[in-house]
């Protein structure tokens, strides 16, 4: 029997409208409406639709856009003014610096300037660690998406087994410390995992995020699987992620189509995010999405 569709659009929206409802409260209790930084450097055209879809959705669910662009030659130290100036600002609840830079620029230097409380991708060494740690912190966009998707279909994760393909620290690795926080037994693939099938076939969730379009086939999935497919890729016929679909969908019990399953997800908790920031800035406790 065909797997089951993860419908991203369907959940996304739900928490579009948790949190359009939760805007709405703080800003009745006399709070400040959350307000979105979104930073983008240069020209890149995959990275101006992205960030021009983050400021729609932001200002779609209540909050205010803030965005900041500067040219592709901008200096290390005209982002870091941007982003210090961005910090200090109490209008602004969580700062998005869009990557990747330009490759004149240090990322990492740049990311250790967002303070830990208005870090909405959940990028900085702070909340890496509070993560690592299990403690409460911002939690990368799209694992804390794949979380949701995971609960919202009712998948077990305590003491289930879980493969993650992609160790990058956008994507696998804080995916594979939520789904530890969940009591899953995990195992995390990469490059160099040595036989990636014999892993994952073992797995009774499996994320997949290795951008490689069409590395996961049925041979690779465990029968009745719950399979997350994070990976985009624009071909000739449309987007496809990091699984070929339809020889998986055979196989496993749930499966995200590509598009409409992660994707939607990642603009949602980012929203979602958005909201903890300002909440966490306004000294109010912070509702878990
Ligand atoms: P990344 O930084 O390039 O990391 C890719 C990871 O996959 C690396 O850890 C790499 O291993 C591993 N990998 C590469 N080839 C592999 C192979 N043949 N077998 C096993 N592992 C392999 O990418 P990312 O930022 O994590 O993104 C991954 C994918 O997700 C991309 O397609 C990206 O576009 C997509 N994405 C989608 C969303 C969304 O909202 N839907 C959000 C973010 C990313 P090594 O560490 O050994 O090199």
């Amino acid at each position: 029997m065909a797997a089951e569709l993860m419908d991203g659009r369907a959940v996304a929206a739900r928490v579009r409208q948790e949190v359009a409802d939760g805007v709405a409260e703080l800003v009745a209790q006399g709070g400040r409406a959350p307000g979105l930084a979104t930073v983008l450097v240069g020209d890149d055209p995959a990275s101006d639709v992205y960030v021009r879809n983050k400021r729609r959705a932001c200002v779609a669910v209540g909050m205010v856009d803030l965005h900041r662009r500067l040219p592709a030659d901008a200096t290390q130290q005209q982002v870091d003014d941007v982003l210090d100036r961005l910090a200090e600002d109490r209008e602004v609840s969580a700062i998005l610096l869009q990557l990747p830079l330009p490759d004149h620029l240090d990322a990492d230097a740049l990311l250790d300037r967002i303070p830990s409380d208005k870090d909405v991708d959940g990028l900085t060494v702070t909340n890496a660690g509070r993560l690592a740690h299990g403690r409460p912190g911002l939690r990368p966009c799209t694992p804390a998406g794949v979380e949701r998707l995971l609960d919202e279909y009712g998948v077990p994760l305590a003491g289930a087994k879980a493969a993650v393909i992609g160790r990058s620290v956008l994507v696998g690795r804080p995916m594979a410390q939520l789904l530890l926080a969940r009591d899953a037994t995990v195992t995390l693939c990469h490059s160099r995992t040595k036989d990636l099938a014999a892993d994952t076939r073992e797995a009774d969730v499996l994320v997949v995020a290795a951008g490689v379009p069409g590395l996961v086939g049925a041979d690779a999935i465990r029968p009745g699987a719950a399979v997350i497919d994070v990976g985009i890729y624009r071909g000739e016929s449309g987007l496809h992620g990091d699984v070929r679909f339809s020889g998986a969908r055979e196989v496993a019990g749930l499966i995200t189509p590509v598009p409409g399953g992660v994707g939607p997800m990642t603009i949602a908790m980012l929203l979602a995010n958005t909201l903890q920031a300002a909440r966490l800035q306004q000294h109010l406790p912070l509702v878990l999405p």
